[in-house]
């Protein structure tokens, strides 16, 4: 089959990480029988250097006519004076609204090898850990009324957490097909003890359970949610829940792999299109150094093989040759110990594309 990617490269290490992600990709072609087929695009801090804008509309376009998009990371110290909508990181706010992207998808994974790097004490995550976090990405607070008031205690400001039915139907649908694949639990994170909006998203998320029989539903008040995802992660298989939420359980969900460099992401819209990119940022502190990790990207490309193509078997040869490089004991910068020697960014794409 043959597919075409659009791809963002971007600032800092993106262009490094990305560079390996598509090795990877490559090498999977070359065994599965799959072209990819790759078209270069201009967003963040070098877009803005060439073009003056940081989502210039053919990126836009040709991101549309592709049937994926695979991002490295945006921004740097250098465009950091601009007015916040001319910053890099505002094309990431584009390209979601521009391509409606409204589920993220988080997967927090602990690596059996890497263990030691989770902050939480080996018992608590013994035999590793695979938790995915499904957000609703385009509604809820972030994207609600807004604006100042008087008030009787002076000057206000305020933001309106709303959500509609449909919004609630369709990211609860993406959660429980997504725990249909996995392990067929789903917890939704609310807060519907206090806010209306959670009770109407309980009531939704609890009608679409009934679309899926075999997959165990669970409610968690947000603040036992947070509690939960340190005292007892492994209660957990896919959580979705409200964009604001969904920020700070995803980040708290990923610090328990303890490796930024490790972790994928997803951002999808209906249908079958993706935005698929690395958890971290663009880290101007060690770009150009060759010691970026690009398994993060590399999983991120696994992503796209699995959700956006239905590649099943080509996704889990991605998965596998990740595995299967931490159990050979080779080790990234960022995940060295003592006695390792850490592979750079372009041997470490050349191991895991070697693996697959
Ligand atoms: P960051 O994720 O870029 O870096 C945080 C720390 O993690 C740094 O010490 C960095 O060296 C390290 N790190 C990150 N990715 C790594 C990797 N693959 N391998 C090894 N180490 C890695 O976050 P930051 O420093 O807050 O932001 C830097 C720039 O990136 C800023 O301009 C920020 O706005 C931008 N940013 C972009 C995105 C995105 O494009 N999606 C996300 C977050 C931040």
């Amino acid at each position: 089959m043959e597919y075409n990617i659009a791809v963002v490269r971007g600032d800092g290490i993106g262009p490094e990480v990305i560079r390996e992600a598509v090795k990877v990709l490559n090498a999977v072609g070359g065994k599965y029988g799959h072209t990819f087929h790759y078209n270069y695009v201009l967003a963040g801090g070098e877009a803005i250097d060439e073009t003056g804008r940081c989502l210039p509309d053919e990126t836009v376009s040709i991101a549309k006519a592709s049937d994926a998009v695979l991002l490295g990371a945006v921004g740097g110290p250098k465009w950091d004076t601009l007015p916040g909508d001319e910053r890099p990181e505002r094309a990431l706010l584009g390209l979601r609204k521009e391509l409606g992207l409204f589920a993220n998808l988080r997967p927090a994974m602990v690596f059996d090898e890497l263990a030691d790097a989770s902050p939480l004490k080996p018992e608590i995550i013994a035999g590793g850990l695979d938790i995915v976090v499904v957000r609703e990405l385009t509604g809820g607070i972030y994207f609600g009324e807004k604006g100042l008031k008087d008030t009787d205690m002076g000057p206000a400001a305020y933001d309106v957490e709303q959500y509609s039915e449909e919004e609630v139907r369709r990211i609860a649908r993406v959660a429980f097909d997504m725990a249909m694949k996995r392990n067929k639990r789903v917890t939704s994170i609310d807060k519907a003890n206090v806010l209306e909006s959670s009770r109407l998203w309980r009531r939704i998320v609890a009608e679409v359970a009934e679309e899926y029989p075999e997959v165990a539903l669970d409610n968690m008040y947000v603040d036992n949610g947070a509690m939960q995802l340190v005292r007892n992660p492994k209660h957990f298989d896919v959580i979705v829940t409200s964009n604001i939420f969904g920020d700070i359980l995803s980040d708290e969900a990923s610090q328990i792999t303890g490796s930024i460099g490790m972790l994928p992401s997803a951002s999808l819209a209906n249908g079958n299109f993706g935005m698929y990119e690395p958890v971290h940022g663009s880290a101007p502190d060690i770009a150009g150094t060759g010691k970026a990790n690009p398994l993060a990207t590399i999983l991120s490309a696994g992503m796209m093989l699995r959700y956006t193509f239905g590649l099943m078997e080509e996704a889990n040869a991605i998965d596998n040759a990740v595995r299967a490089f931490l159990k050979e004991g080779c080790r990234t910068f960022d995940i060295a110990t003592r006695d390792t020697v850490p592979l750079t960014t372009s041997e470490t794409g050349d191991k895991v594309a070697s693996l697959i």
